[in-house]
């Protein structure tokens, strides 16, 4: 089974529709970048995966789990439970353009927070997990800085440490790099094709071609909220 299946997934503002009925299927352990024009929907799908939006209409299978919503033999939605959202909701890890770090944590405070506050680890459990997370993207030199002491990059793997201190077993990505320097953007993109390397399952909303070409194994091409493209890079990124 996919990681995620999407299903007849429409999203409206108001009136105006932003999602057009997305069919689509995220592969386990691979790298799935989204691109397209600014406007086409690739935020709001994210956040529709994230649960951060709630779909007008259709649904979302994580791992074979309804996130939010169930389909009734009668074909209409059903909201489930606050418990069984937060589980299916658990498995997923997200990580922003802005890296929306607490400016009072240190870096381990940040990693750390949830786990204590949420997984209800303890001090020390948290901080060794902590601390292996940023030995993961290489700044257990940095634990005992502060965001405004560390640069853009810095803070943005801090951000993905974060994210997956709580174990995700799925990563989003909303343009993770599209607030850094370009000088800065390398040791991310390096971050995150070691994760993908790994076997971790991405879905990456990035403008960086680049990156998709080569590390995405998968590139959905979304336009006016349809999916217009949907193939392996050496496809789409093939010179006719
Ligand atoms: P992309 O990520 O591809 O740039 P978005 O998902 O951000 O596209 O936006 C898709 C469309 O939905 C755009 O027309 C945008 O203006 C609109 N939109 C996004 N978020 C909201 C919102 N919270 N309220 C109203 N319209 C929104
Ligand atoms: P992105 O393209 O990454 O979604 P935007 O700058 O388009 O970034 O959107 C930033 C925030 O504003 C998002 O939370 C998005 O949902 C919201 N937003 C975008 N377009 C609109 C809109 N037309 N009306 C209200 N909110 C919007």
């Amino acid at each position: 089974a996919p990681a995620i299946a999407i299903r007849r997934l429409c999203k409206s503002y108001g009136q105006t529709e932003v999602l057009h009925g997305i069919d689509l299927e995220i592969a386990r352990g691979a790298t799935t970048c989204l691109i397209g024009p600014s406007g086409s929907g690739k935020s709001t799908l994210l956040r529709c995966i994230a649960f951060l939006e709630e779909a007008t209409s259709g649904t979302i299978l994580v791992n074979g789990q309804p996130l939010g919503f169930e389909e009734q033999a009668d074909g209409r939605r059903r909201r489930l439970p606050q418990a069984r959202i937060r589980e299916v909701r658990s498995g997923i890890g997200m990580v922003f353009q802005q890296f929306n770090l607490w400016p009072h944590m240190t870096a381990l405070g940040n990693v750390t927070e949830a786990l204590v506050t949420v997984q209800g680890l303890s001090r020390r459990e948290a901080g060794e997990r902590g601390m292996a997370q940023l030995r993961r993207v290489g700044l257990e030199a940095r634990a005992r800085h502060y965001p405004s002491e560390l640069s853009g990059g810095q803070q943005q793997r801090v951000a993905i440490a974060r994210a997956l201190a709580l174990e995700p077993k799925i990563l989003l990505f909303d343009e993770p790099t599209a607030s850094l320097d370009p000088e800065l953007t390398g040791e991310v993109l390096n971050v995150m094709r070691d994760l993908g390397d790994e076997g971790m399952t991405m879905v990456v909303v990035t403008h960086e071609i680049g990156f998709a070409a080569t590390v995405g194994q998968r590139i959905v091409f979304l336009d006016h909220g349809r999916v217009l493209l949907n193939g392996p890079p050496a496809e789409l990124f093939a010179p006719p």
